[in-house]
């Protein structure tokens, strides 16, 4: 706290894992000897850079970028890319310690990291998204590498400007190196079932931890936070899998949909014309919209899935989400449940798969991408697809039975901060100092 005063969403998520690693340090006195929890929070390294570009005005405009290469101790450093204006080092470094664990859960050979800039791509054209993401890259070369680290999307990040990002580094490099990023286009480079895997992931992991509590998922209803890619494709999944989708939202409020979400239409909307939500009335004019964000959990449902962004449930939304008989929850977003919030879900037996554990498929199907960068080969839509799906029923496993062994029962929470850690731990500690 002393040393980061100001950065209280990267104090949120230290505070919600130490908690959980409790009963491991006290079993484990040569992780307190080496001190691992304390070089565990400090990033291995962090940049920051000017990000100067001209806007259709032709006027220069200076953003701020960020790197945070947070723990390198069992692969290259991998994580997202955030462009938001609410970006600072303090979610930058939330992101970075978060995809620690996650990485590691995923049982691939991937480190921690991510990265971002304050830059807001609403509301501009093309031209004005490649020339900042051009900008951008021109610094982030020199950091960056497929054996390096290894950045891909995030908020405000998807596949333009992957594609952008990706020009510019193949610009300014002699070599060809296309596993630099993850979530490239199919044409060069990009894996199957990319696109889909955070969404998907997050459902195959729901669907375990409801089956594991002999729940079946046919027939519930589902509210979704946001509608940007891992919304989107979480609604596809949940669908499919015989839930019924009646709510979306993005930053300006929610629809209600009583028939069920129309996908295309969202799809449409989100993914081509990059329009606002309530615009889905025109087409579905017996579903409502409602103004403001958050207010998507005052409605019924029996299972939550909030993927926008973080704090999205706060302790008051998450009794309102028990009183109206939710039992379940699946953090497709990181971090969008506080940690009030957390603790009384938990309290009141509400099942929740914790984002580390849950959202995981995306980058986990992101090193699947380097996997057939480095192989120059490529797997079907089906080989993925499978891929993801054993490695996030894998991640239930792992995280249900950490947390048995430390004596919180069935608390998938610490379960994956546990299992996370662990692996991340115990290299450390082969390493030596560092
Ligand atoms: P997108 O940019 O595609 O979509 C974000 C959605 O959330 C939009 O609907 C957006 O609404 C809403 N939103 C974002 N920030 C805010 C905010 N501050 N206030 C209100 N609404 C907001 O992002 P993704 O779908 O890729 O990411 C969503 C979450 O999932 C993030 O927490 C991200 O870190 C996490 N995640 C993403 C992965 C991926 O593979 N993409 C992998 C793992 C985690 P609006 O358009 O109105 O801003």
């Amino acid at each position: 706290k002393a040393r980061n005063p100001y950065e209280k969403e990267f104090l949120q998520t230290i505070e919600e894992v130490f908690k959980s690693l409790e009963p491991v340090i006290e079993k484990h006195p040569e992780y307190v000897k080496a001190n691992i929890l304390d070089r565990l929070a400090e990033p291995e390294r962090q940049i920051m850079f000017r990000v100067p570009w001209v806007n259709d005005d032709g006027k220069l405009i200076v953003n701020r970028g960020y790197r945070v290469q947070f723990n390198g101790a069992i692969g290259p450093y991998k994580g997202g890319i955030r462009f938001h204006p609410s970006v600072y080092i303090g979610i930058v470094k939330f992101l970075g310690f978060e995809q620690i664990f996650k990485n590691s859960l995923t049982g691939l050979p991937i480190g921690g990291g991510k990265g971002g800039a304050d830059f807001n791509p609403k509301g501009k054209s093309n031209g004005e998204v490649m020339r900042f993401c051009q900008s951008f890259m021109m610094e982030l070369q020199r950091h960056i590498g497929p054996d390096v680290d290894v950045p891909a999307g995030d908020i405000g990040v998807g596949g333009r400007e992957i594609g952008y990002l990706y020009g510019q580094y193949r610009r300014v490099k002699k070599v060809f190196e296309n596993g630099v990023l993850t979530g490239k286009g199919l044409t060069y480079g990009g894996s199957l079932i990319r696109t889909q895997a955070t969404g998907y992931g997050l459902m195959y992991f729901v669907e375990e931890m409801l089956k594991h509590n002999d729940i079946s998922l046919v027939g519930k209803r589902v509210l979704i936070s946001g509608s940007g890619n891992v919304a989107i494709y979480a609604c596809e999944k949940a669908t499919e899998m015989g839930a019924k989708v009646v709510a979306m939202s993005d930053s300006s409020g929610y629809i209600l949909d009583e028939n069920g979400i129309d996908l295309d239409t969202i799809k449409r909307l989100k993914e081509v014309e990059r329009k606002r939500i309530s615009e889905y009335l025109k087409e579905n004019p017996t579903a409502t919209f409602t103004k403001g964000w958050g207010n998507i959990w005052n409605e019924k449902c029996d299972v939550a899935l909030p993927c926008a962004t973080q704090n999205d449930i706060d302790l008051e939304k998450a009794k309102k989400l028990v009183e109206n008989g939710c039992i379940a929850l699946g953090e497709g977003a990181n971090m969008p449940t506080t940690n009030e919030a957390i603790d009384y879900l938990l309290e009141k037996g509400i099942l929740l798969a914790p984002a580390k554990a849950a959202n995981a498929g995306g980058v986990a199907t992101s090193a699947l991408e380097m996997s057939q960068n480095s192989m120059r080969y490529s797997w079907t839509a089906e080989e993925v697809d499978k891929k993801l799906k054993s490695i996030m029923i894998n991640i239930h496993t792992n995280a249900s039975k950490a947390s048995k062994e430390y004596g919180f029962g069935y608390n998938l929470v610490a379960g994956a901060n546990i299992a996370g850690f662990r692996k991340v731990a115990d290299a450390m500690l082969a390493q030596g100092n560092y």
